[in-house]
C-alpha cells in the first residue's frame, strides 16, 4: 500500500509541511535537487508553473535537515531560462536558503537500461549528481496528456534540444522510461495544487503555447513517494478518469506504481470542483475541428471569436503553404516574425521569408515549432 496525502491550508508552508509529514517525512542529506515546473514565463499563482511558496517551503524543510537544497528546471525549447526565472519569481527561493541552478549548458548523456523506447537521452547533470530529487509538479490540465503531473514534470530534466525526439517517440512511454530511470533517486513527489490552471489550452485553436482559461485557488498540496499513485489520485481530484491518462496506465502496467492507495489528510477524497464553462468544454475539441476539412467551416468563425480575427481559415492557411513543400505544419495566425521557430527547429527546416515562416522538406514532426510560437500562429494539419 502507498500513501498519498492531500492537505488544504491557506498557509502554503504549513500545507507542505503537514502533507510531507503525513507520508512519513523525509530524511535527506547531501545535495537535494528540488525540481519545480518552470516550463513557461508565467507568474507564480498562474497555475501554469509551480507556486514559489511551495518551493520555498520545501527548500526550508531540506535546509533544516542540514542538506543542501538546489532548485532548477528548464523551460520548453526556445524560451530563455533567465526570463522564465524572472517571470515566475523563482529567484525568491534564494532568500529561503536555496540555490537556483541554470543547467542550460550542463547536460550528460545517459543510457536507460530498462527503457522500452527511450534507450538513451541527455539529462541535466545536477539531476544525475544529486543525492536525492524532490519532484514538485504543478497540477494542471494538459491538452495532450489530460493532466500534467509528476511523471511529466521530469521532462524538464531532459536537454531541450533532444526533447523533440521524446515527442517523436510518443511522449507517454518515453516519459515512463524516464521515471523508471530516476525513480530510485526521487525521495518525494510534492504536487502543487494551490492554484490550478483549468482547461489549459493552446493559445490558438491547435497545439501551441498554453494559456489557462481560468485559475482556481484550492490551496491543496498533495504528496507521495509514488509518482504514479500521486498522478492517479490527482487525475481523480480534477474529475478525470486515471485510466484515460496513458502515462499512468502504462506506468501501472509496468509495475512502477502501487494501485493500492490510501489517502490521508484533511483534503482526502476532495473533488476540487473545477467548473468548466461552455468554451472550456469545447476547447479540447477545437484543434480537431479547426484542422478538419469538413468541420473547419464551423470551427473557423468560432475560433475567430475566441482567439481573435487573425485566425485564418484552413483553406487560407493551406494557400499560404502552397509553395512550402510537404509539411503538416501550416501558418494559421499572425506571425510576429520573432524567429523562435526558426532557431528551435531541430531539423533546420524553417526559414523566415518576409513576414512568415516557410517550411522545407525535412520535417521530423516534433511539433516544437508549434509549441513554442508565442503568438500561436502555427497549426498542425490532422489527416
Ligand atoms: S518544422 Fe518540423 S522538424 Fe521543425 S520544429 Fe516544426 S515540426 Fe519540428
Ligand atoms: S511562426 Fe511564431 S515562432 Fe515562428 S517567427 Fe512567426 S511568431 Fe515567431
Amino acid at each position: 500500500m502507498t500513501l498519498v496525502s492531500l492537505v488544504k491550508d491557506s498557509d502554503t508552508s504549513k500545507a507542505v509541511k503537514d502533507a510531507v509529514e503525513l507520508v512519513g517525512g523525509i530524511d535527506v542529506k547531501g545535495t537535494v535537487l528540488i525540481k519545480p515546473n518552470l516550463s513557461c514565463a508565467k507568474p507564480s499563482g498562474s497555475g501554469l508553473v509551480t507556486n514559489v511558496e511551495v518551493v520555498k517551503a520545501i527548500v526550508k524543510i531540506v535546509a533544516d535537515q542540514g542538506a543542501k537544497p538546489v532548485v532548477g528546471d528548464l523551460p520548453i525549447l526556445g524560451w530563455d531560462p533567465k526570463k522564465v526565472f524572472d517571470a515566475t519569481g523563482i529567484r525568491a527561493i534564494e532568500d529561503a536558503g536555496g540555490e537556483l541552478l541554470d543547467w542550460s549548458d550542463d547536460h550528460v548523456e545517459i543510457k536507460l537500461p530498462n527503457a522500452k523506447v527511450l534507450k538513451k537521452t541527455s539529462l541535466a547533470r545536477p539531476a544525475i549528481q544529486a543525492d536525492a530529487i524532490i519532484n514538485v509538479p504543478v497540477l494542471k490540465h494538459h491538452f495532450f496528456t489530460h493532466i500534467s503531473g509528476s511523471m511529466k514534470n521530469l521532462f524538464g530534466l531532459v536537454e531541450p534540444n533532444v526533447r523533440p525526439r521524446v515527442h517523436v517517440l510518443g511522449l507517454d512511454e518515453p516519459l515512463v522510461d524516464l521515471y523508471e530511470f530516476l525513480k530510485p533517486k526521487i525521495v518525494l513527489n510534492i504536487m502543487d495544487a494551490t492554484y490550478i490552471a483549468q482547461s489549459v489550452r493552446p493559445s490558438g485553436p491547435y497545439y501551441g503555447p498554453t494559456e489557462a482559461e481560468s485559475v482556481s485557488n484550492p490551496n491543496v498540496v498533495m504528496v507521495s513517494r509514488d509518482a504514479v499513485a500521486l498522478d492517479s489520485i490527482a487525475a481523480g481530484v480534477v474529475r478525470i478518469n486515471p485510466n484515460d491518462i496513458e502515462m499512468v496506465r502504462i506506468a501501472f502496467e509496468r509495475g512502477l506504481g502501487d494501485s493500492d492507495i490510501k489517502m490521508v489528510g484533511n483534503a482526502r477524497g476532495s473533488n476540487l470542483k473545477i467548473k468548466k464553462s461552455l468554451i472550456g468544454k469545447l476547447l479540447p475539441y477545437m484543434a480537431d475541428m479547426w484542422t478538419s476539412e469538413s468541420l473547419n467551416s464551423v470551427a473557423h468563425p468560432l475560433a475567430k471569436r475566441i482567439y481573435g480575427k487573425e485566425v485564418v481559415s484552413l483553406k487560407e492557411a493551406r494557400r499560404e503553404m502552397e509553395n512550402a513543400g510537404p509539411s503538416d505544419i501550416i501558418v494559421a495566425g499572425e506571425c510576429k516574425k520573432c524567429g523562435l521557430c526558426v532557431n528551435a527547429c531541430p531539423a533546420k527546416n524553417i526559414a523566415l521569408d518576409g513576414d512568415r515562416p516557410v517550411f522545407g522538406d525535412n520535417c521530423i514532426k516534433c511539433f516544437i515549432c508549434v509549441e513554442i510560437c508565442p503568438g500561436g500562429a502555427l497549426a498542425i494539419i490532422r489527416k
